[in-house]
């Protein structure tokens, strides 16, 4: 069975991409998170807290034999060293599309040997962002239906209660 990386900023983690992993796992043999150093969108979480969270979070979740790692550059030379067959990445509605559409095709240009892989979003989960959520705790607001225990305590330290 194929090797997959999953890629993405994870700042932080959710439920909704802990779901796309728990999925995910189930289709390939291997299953590498991938959490991207910088990307454009001004992360809140450091790259080290980024993939600590995310550990902790899958840890806390019971999701196991998933690799965490990071990568700085392009995503197909990380999929490259691990020995990936796939690109995983997530669909919610029409607005992820468009990107992922460009990504994935830009990414078949550079390195065709990966095939992207889409999973579409658990209903439950199709509103669930890491920007909204950091949005809601930046407000004090309960964040705990959204991110593992562990991701709910990193947020709050982020945005102490004023
Ligand atoms: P990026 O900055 O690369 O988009 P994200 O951490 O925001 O990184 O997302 C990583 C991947 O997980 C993307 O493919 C995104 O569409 C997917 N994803 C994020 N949240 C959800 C969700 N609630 N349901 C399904 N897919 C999701």
């Amino acid at each position: 069975m194929a090797v997959a990386i999953y890629p993405g900023s994870f700042d932080p983690i959710t439920h909704g991409h802990i779901d796309i992993a728990r999925r995910a796992c189930k289709l390939f043999s291997k299953l590498v998170i991938a959490v991207v150093a910088n990307p454009h969108k001004n992360p809140l979480f450091t790259l080290e807290e980024r993939v600590k969270l995310t550990k902790q979070a899958l840890r806390e979740e019971g999701v196991s034999g998933i690799e965490v790692t990071s990568y700085d550059g392009l995503l197909v030379e990380c999929a490259r060293i691990h020995g990936a067959d796939a690109i995983v990445r997530g669909l919610r509605a029409n607005s992820d599309f468009e990107y992922e559409f460009q990504m994935a095709l830009a990414n078949r240009d550079l390195a065709p040997e990966f095939e992207s892989v889409f999973f579409m979003t658990a209903g439950n989960y199709s509103f669930l962002a890491s920007s909204m959520v950091k949005e809601v705790a930046r407000y004090g607001g309960a964040v705990a239906n959204f991110v593992p225990k562990s991701v709910e305590k990193a947020l709050r330290e982020k945005f102490p209660a004023k």
